[in-house]
């Protein structure tokens, strides 16, 4: 079983051969993506239109490198499966109707995935793991927690109730004149400062849920800086350093603690293989991760980190999920719709409505 997946949700257009052999683990045969953040460079952000071109110019040829890398053309592929959403509305829709063209001319089954869902499924791809196991998303945009029961079976326990944490690494460096993407550039600079100098929120963390709050955090460093530069008239490398360190110890402290909560909810489940899997760029993270597997090595779950390709927006994900959901019987229609927002936990097929 061959699944071509095409991703072109947010600032990625991305697609990738995923092939399943009887008995076999699934393999990646090509997985290619044309990054925008040139495009959007300038403006501090994605712009929604511009990425809509992008993604509108750049997908055939994706698809077409996917297929060569891969060295099969469309007569090897069984189904295609597109990101329905959630995302940048424009960007869902080339997509979509990429894949449209695509099972048209072709005849191929048409699978739509939710992008989140694609996140979710990454590590029985990498790692072939039973379900149920315990996901936390965490990246620029999503931050929740998720028990996989199956493979349109989620429960979301809990996540964020404001920003998420990529994006509250991306607002501290731009606060502190660093490099985007802001999640490396506030690491390298946590490494060499003090994280007890400042004290910062742990909001929520009073609450039995899994919810987390993240916006006060950027707030608080906001204060603090604008602080030390009325009283010294500017940041010294060792402020930097130390402001990045005290927020990253923040948020590593609050996304352990939360995650001890996530992972009393689904023990109670009595999983036999009891795994937390992340996904999401800020878990390239090497505080977030250690806070992490600590809280799993003392709870006796096992702690998987997909490598940092497949965590980060990619087709494989997609192609990889389509599988999954073909071999459940998931097929599409050409009313499928692109939806702008697509709750996780919302079982209903894509193909039930339009969806806001
Ligand atoms: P989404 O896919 O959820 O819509 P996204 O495309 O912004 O959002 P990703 O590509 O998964 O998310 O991840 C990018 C985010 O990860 C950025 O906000 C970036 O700052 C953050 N990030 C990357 N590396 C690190 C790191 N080492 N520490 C913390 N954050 C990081
Ligand atoms: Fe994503």
């Amino acid at each position: 079983l061959t699944v071509l997946g095409l991703e072109s949700s947010c600032d990625d257009t991305a697609a990738a051969v995923v092939r399943q052999m009887p008995g076999a683990g699934a393999e990646i045969l090509a997985s290619v993506g044309h990054g925008q953040a040139e495009l959007h460079g300038a403006y501090g952000g994605v712009v929604p239109e511009i990425a809509a071109r992008a993604h509108a110019e750049k997908l055939d040829v994706c698809v077409i490198q996917a297929l060569g890398d891969a060295g099969l053309d469309l007569g090897g592929i069984d189904a295609i499966a597109v990101t329905a959403g959630p995302g940048l509305i424009g960007g869902v829709i080339s997509g979509v109707m990429c894949a449209k063209g695509l099972a048209a001319a072709t005849g191929l089954p048409l699978i739509g995935v939710n992008h989140l869902a694609g996140h979710a499924l990454t590590p029985r791809l990498t790692d072939g793991i039973a379900f149920p196991y315990l996901m936390l998303l965490v990246s620029g945009g999503h931050c929740q927690y998720l028990i996989a029961d199956g493979t349109q079976d989620f429960t979301r326990l809990g996540g964020t109730i404001d920003d998420a944490p990529g994006e509250a690494f991306d607002k501290t460096a731009r606060l502190l004149g660093l490099p985007q993407p802001g999640g490396p550039s506030v690491e390298a600079e946590a490494r060499h400062g003090d994280p007890a100098r400042f004290r910062f929120p742990r909001p929520l963390l009073d609450r039995p849920d899994c919810n987390l709050s993240f916006s006060g955090l950027k707030t608080a460093l906001l204060r603090a800086r604008d602080q030390l530069v009325a009283e010294q008239g500017g940041l010294t490398r060792a402020d930097r350093a130390d402001l990045c360190a005290g927020f990253q110890q923040a948020v590593v402290e609050t996304l352990a603690a939360k995650t001890r909560r996530a992972l009393t909810l689904y023990l109670q489940q009595d999983p036999p293989e009891p795994v937390l899997a992340v996904a999401g760029g800020v878990a390239a993270n090497e505080a977030i991760r250690a806070g992490l597997e600590s809280v799993c090595a003392e709870m006796g779950a096992r702690f998987l980190a997909p490598p940092l390709s497949l965590c980060t927006d990619n087709a494989a994900m997609i192609a990889y999920a389509g599988l999954e959901l073909f071999r459940d019987g998931v097929r599409h229609g050409m009313d499928l719709p692109a939806r702008p927002r697509w709750p996780l936990d919302d079982s209903s097929p894509a193909l039930m409505g339009g969806g806001r």
